[in-house]
Parts: structure tokens; sequence; C-alpha cells
């Protein structure tokens, strides 16, 4: 690891002053991600700005939803009442993601800024990684691919966001407030992260000195039925295959509303309106959720070691709504 210097901060102002003062700083939360990066010669900060003693840590109701703080640690938003009662998605989709210990330390904004675990990201022998070393190429497509994008990849890379919590919030049409050298500012969630384009090393919309403050996730009068299904390699502490967020509005044996975000396939979680529309007005049932997983997946493209994966996200999108439809509504 190289030397680098530590800077603890008390208010977000003064976080943001620390950060615009250092352009080679990084902030640091939980730690759970950067400080593996450090270690690995990924991350080179020359600063690190503590931001884990921000009071951001609140969850509470905010205009009709829930306003969770950006230093809540990922373990109190998944045992949250609101957030179980209001959003078991969001709650199952935490809960699913690595392991008790870290989900102490992690934080909500860390979540959301954590970044790929492709393999040849993290390792620096390898000199092919466009997201590390922008121009130098991209090892994975060539390599090996098991882990990697069927959707929204290009030449550049194919690498997927790792983070669970992120495709809960993308069916929620959540906002992310941020903080900056020019004031605050609201993003929706869906502008949040970024896909590869000719740019992967920008992993969000997030602008020089912009410090995640809160995140919020506005009212669904049928969020409590949901649910977030993970398909992977072993039953805990693994990233997803597969994952799906799905909520579903049913009334008088109608589909009314629908959400379905999927995880594991693309550098961002992955929503259509059009595979949510085409459940609206029939009754609920595998042909009606089969429709809706044909259309998400319908621009899906394998690399060699991934085509199981296309038929593996049908199918749980069809399991994870009829998971939902089957809950009852609070
Ligand atoms: Fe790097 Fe992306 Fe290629 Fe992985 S897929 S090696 S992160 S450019």
């Amino acid at each position: 690891m190289r030397p680098f210097t530590y800077i603890r901060v008390n208010s977000v102002k003064e976080a943001v002053s620390a950060i615009t003062d250092q352009p080679m700083a990084k902030f640091l939360a939980g730690g759970t991600n950067l400080i593996d990066l450090m270690k690995m010669g990924v991350e080179r900060p020359g600063s690190l700005i503590d931001i884990s003693r921000l009071p951001l840590t609140s969850i509470e109701q905010h205009e009709g939803g829930v306003r969770i703080g950006a230093m809540a640690r990922n373990s109190d938003v998944a045992n949250h009442p609101l957030i179980r009662r209001r959003f078991p998605m969001l709650s199952e989709a935490l809960l699913a993601g690595a392991s008790g210990q870290l989900r102490n330390m992690a934080t909500v904004g860390g979540n959301l800024m954590q970044r790929t675990r492709c393999y040849y990201f993290y390792d620096p022998t390898f000199i092919e990684c466009n997201k590390r070393l922008p121009g130098s190429g991209c090892a994975a497509i060539n390599g090996v691919t098991r882990m990697h994008a069927i959707l929204g990849a290009t030449e550049k890379c194919i690498a997927v966001n790792p983070s669970d919590m992120c495709v809960a919030l993308a069916a929620l049409n959540a906002w992310v407030q941020v903080e900056g050298p020019t004031g605050a500012r609201s993003i929706p969630y869906s502008n949040f992260h970024r896909l590869p384009g000719v740019t992967p090393h920008e992993d969000t919309l997030l602008g020089p000195g912009e410090l995640i403050t809160a995140v919020d996730v506005p009212p669904l009068s049928f969020g409590s039925r949901s649910h977030y299904l993970k398909v992977r390699d072993r039953n805990s502490y693994a990233f997803a295959l597969v994952s799906v967020a799905a909520a579903i509005d049913i009334s008088g044996g109608t589909i009314f509303d629908a959400r379905i975000a999927l995880g594991g396939v693309a550098a961002k979680p992955w929503r259509l309106p059009d595979a949510e529309k085409v459940l609206y007005g029939r009754p609920p049932g595998e042909e009606a959720y089969q429709a809706a997983a044909y259309i998400l997946l319908r621009d899906a493209k394998a690399f060699p070691d991934n085509a199981f994966k296309i038929e593996l996200a049908r199918r749980s999108v069809v399991r994870a709504l009829a998971t939902a439809a089957a809950m009852p509504e609070v």
C-alpha cells in the first residue's frame, strides 16, 4: 500500500471542502471496498478523508417515503421496521449482500460507490483494464466471463455492478441526494450508475468533490408486496450470478402495476418500462411473468462462459414475480 495522509472531518461542509482542496483524495466511510482496493494497488489515493463520523445515520419517514442517511450501516437499514414493512425487497437485498460483519461496517453511501468485482480489474498484474487504466484494453473479453455482463456491455468493458442494494433501489425509483462544491442536488437512481460506453472508468454521474448525503425511497403503495431473489454459486458471501428485485400490484385478479430490476447482468441494474407495462391488465401467473422476462432480456448477448445467465435471468424474473405476488399486502 502506498503512503497517504488521513483527515477526519465532522461536517458535510468540511468534507466537501477537504476533497475540493485535494483532488487525489478519496472519501473513506466503512472502508469495506476501498481498503481492499488500496491493498491490491488498484486505488492509490493521496489522502483519505474519513467521513464515518458524519451525522448522516438516520432512517426516517420523508415525504411519504423513507430517507436513509448515507452513513447508515447496511445491517441497520436491512433490519429497520420501516424498511422491512414497507420495502421488503430492500431489506432482503441488503441481507443477501456480503457477510454479517461486512454489513455491520458497510454504509449506504459506500454501497452505492462500490466498484465491480471483475477479476481483471482487481488484479493489476493484468495490464489491460479500461476501468482501471483508461485506453489499456479489456482482459475480460477474451478471458473468463462467467460473472460478466449480458446486457449493456461494450467492447471497452463487460463488467457488472456488484451491489444487491442498488437493484432494489432501481426498482423503487430511489433518489440519491448529494452535496458538492456548487451546492446540493438530487439524482434519480436510474441515472446514478453509468453503462460503460467508451468511458468505463466513470462508474457514476457524481461530479468532482460531490458527497452522497442520503438516499430517498419514495412511497410505493404495493411496496410491501415485493421480493429480492439472488442466485449465486454459494448461499452466502457471494456475488450474484443473477438477481431480481420485483414488486407487483394485484387487485381483483388483475395486475395493475409492477416493478422489475435485474442485477448481476450489467454495469447498472437493468430495467425496461416495456417489461413492466406488458403485465398491466393481465391475470397474475406464469404466462404474464414470462412475457415480462422475455422483454427484459430481449437485448441480452452472452460471452463464451455466461450464456447460462440469459435463461437463468428469465426464470429468476418469473420466480421473483410469483413470490412477490404471493406476499400479503400490508
Ligand atoms: Fe476492466 Fe471492465 Fe474489462 Fe473487467 S470488464 S477487465 S473491469 S475493462
